[in-house]
């Protein structure tokens, strides 16, 4: 479970970090803030979110979290948006935006009290974004946080969500890459985790040797693995591609992890391609985890030799937080925020194709101390960047700057 008081995490981050919170929080003391997103299960916002609502409340703001409710129509039209935002060619119909647009006002009818009140409304990604064109008495600062890689939106879905978005007080990016033109200041800041969670904290070597026997995997022969939700983005078949690549030299086992969202109707298929692809390597094992596995991906995760996360597009990448969090190098694609992430021969390596991981593959399982030396590196750069402190302490900053007008201040001048 996470922890949910700020002082567990004091033997992590040291006091100093602890205490610039509290000073900061105490200058919001009371606010009511509403964070809202489409899922409580499965991706890396609601990930997320887990930790930032009880660690909000414990810095005395007044925090709650709310899910968008709808059908699989609507998350049809928001998964199109979705690959839209990241740049696939979709088409959006007037059918599709009625879709959206009438799941959003039902949620509003249900949250309208909760939004006119809040002082910070904080909406993720685009499923609730329509919501601040139906809430005109409200009282607070509105906020877009976009997780998405959306530095080269389809056009006509940009061309919507601009119209909903824009009107928001500000809104966030995870990279400078990903902003847009929008007539509200924009801030960049990254994600993190949450080093105490399930997913994070140290497990017995017990515990991680019990995953392995428990999905049959070996103990003596290298671990490849990528955590995923069955998604294309992240290419599952890439990595497969890659790992068949270099298996005939090397004796490895490759392993593909995930689960759904309830917020993804893609998953089911693509799992079964994956199944499908896989089935032609004894060494390959796919795994269909529940929403809530935690431990079990932590063990996967540190009984890992070397962590992939070969996505073709990507916000950020929680999984490769995680990853190099447990001291692991990572293979990462070359692409969104797996690049603030990954350096080049220093955390790991970056790649276009499934050729280019499976030379780093081969490279870096013949030479084990180069592989150590990564992931310490990696883990040391986690610890200075991406920790759910620094994160805490870059939305407390922003959401002070709001109230005070400081962002418009500045725009002005
Ligand atoms: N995750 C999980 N179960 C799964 C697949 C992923 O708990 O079956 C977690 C993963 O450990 C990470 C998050 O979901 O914390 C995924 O976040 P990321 O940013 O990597 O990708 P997203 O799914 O948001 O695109």
């Amino acid at each position: 479970m996470t922890a949910k008081s700020l002082a567990a995490y004091e033997p992590v981050v040291g006091n100093v970090v602890i205490s610039q919170l509290k000073q900061l929080a105490a200058e919001l003391s009371g606010a009511k803030i509403v964070h809202i997103n489409s899922t409580r299960l499965g991706g890396g916002v609601a990930e997320i979110l887990h930790w930032m609502i009880p660690l909000m409340n414990d810095l005395g703001l007044d925090t709650s979290w709310e899910v968008i409710e709808g059908h699989g129509d609507y998350f049809h039209v928001t998964k199109t948006f979705h690959n839209g935002l990241q740049g696939n060619p979709v088409f959006l119909t007037q059918h599709m935006i009625d879709t959206y647009e009438q799941t959003v006002a039902e949620n509003f009818k249900r949250l309208r009290p909760t939004l006119e009140e809040a002082d910070f409304v904080i909406v993720h990604d685009p499923q609730p974004a329509g919501l601040l064109d139906l809430c005109p008495q409200r009282k607070g600062k509105w906020i877009w946080r976009c997780h998405i890689d959306a530095s080269h939106p389809n056009r006509r879905v940009w061309q919507y969500l601009r119209s909903k978005v824009q009107h928001y007080d500000a809104s966030i990016f995870s990279m400078p890459t990903f902003a847009q033109r929008l007539d509200h200041p924009q801030f960049i800041i990254a994600p993190s985790i949450d080093p105490l969670s399930d997913k994070n904290i140290d497990l017995p070597q017990s515990e991680i040797d019990e995953t392995l026997t428990r999905f049959d995997l070996s103990s003596e022969l290298p671990i490849l693995t990528q955590i995923s939700r069955f998604d294309r983005f992240k290419d599952p078949l890439g990595v497969i591609e890659a790992f068949n690549m270099i298996n005939s030299s090397i004796d490895a086992q490759l392993v593909l992890a995930g689960g759904g969202a309830t917020d993804d109707p893609e998953g089911a298929a693509v799992f079964e391609e994956v199944k499908e692809a896989a089935s032609k390597n004894s060494r390959i094992s796919v795994l269909l985890l529940p929403p809530d596995a935690h431990r079990i991906i932590n063990a996967l995760q540190r009984a890992s030799t070397i962590v992939i996360q070969k996505s073709l597009q990507e916000g950020f990448g929680l999984t490769v937080t995680e990853a190099m969090w447990k001291s692991k190098p990572v293979i990462g694609g070359n692409t969104g925020g797996i690049r603030l992430q990954v350096y080049n021969g220093y955390t790991g390596y970056l790649v276009d194709t499934p050729e280019g991981a499976a030379l780093r593959l081969r490279e870096l399982l013949r030479h084990p101390a180069q592989m150590r030396r990564m992931g310490q590196t990696a883990k040391d750069f986690v610890t200075q960047n991406f920790l759910l402190t620094r994160h805490l302490r870059e939305y407390l900053t922003l959401l002070f700057g709001l109230r005070e007008g400081l962002a418009n201040h500045l725009m002005a001048g």
